[in-house]
């Protein structure tokens, strides 16, 4: 088998485990969030989404050849940066979670890039298509995450200086 076509398999694996991941880091995240509701109510929303996502991309991967052995240990291979970012995730703190998840986020929207040209490169218009796709989801959630940020600092900090209200969630 071509190498472009296993490293392919390998990498949609990948974006699996991170779907997998974001789904319960950002549903984790929204259930402690109770200040900051439109946060919480997008971050519930896009990680409902993730696991949507994540089962497409385990669909693509059963279609592939040298998929079907790779879906065989699928659970439990999050990518490294995932298991270091969910960590900080579990943190108490709004400002921090924002950060991580677009960082995440982040990840997620440059490895579709990789996955759309790996695709194009195994000659798998199918499989580039799909990931054109989740590129364009991730795009769109990190952008609205991004605008996000400076109201959710200015808000936090402003909650935090009044001393009667809990900012941290
Ligand atoms: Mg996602």
């Amino acid at each position: 088998m071509p190498t472009s076509r296993k490293r392919l398999a390998e990498w949609l694996r990948d974006a699996h485990a991170a779907e997998e991941q974001a789904h319960s880091m950002l549903t984790g995240t929204a259930g402690r969030i109770k200040n900051y509701p439109e946060f919480k109510s997008r971050l519930n929303q896009h990680g409902e989404h993730s696991a949507q996502q994540a089962d497409r991309l385990k669909e693509c991967l059963s279609n592939l050849d040298e998929g079907t052995s790779i879906l065989k240990d699928l659970t439990g291979k999050g990518i490294a940066l995932g298991q270091t970012l969910s960590g900080i995730v579990v943190g108490d703190e709004v400002v921090k979670a924002a950060l991580a998840i677009s960082t995440f986020a982040q990840m997620e929207v440059s490895s579709y890039r990789i996955l759309v040209a790996a695709a194009e490169t195994a000659e798998e218009i199918t499989v580039a298509q799909l990931c054109d796709g989740l590129l364009a989801e991730e795009v769109e959630f990190l952008d609205w995450l991004d605008q996000q940020l400076p109201s959710l600092t200015k808000q936090y900090l402003g909650r935090e200086d009044a001393a009667d209200v809990t900012a941290k969630h």
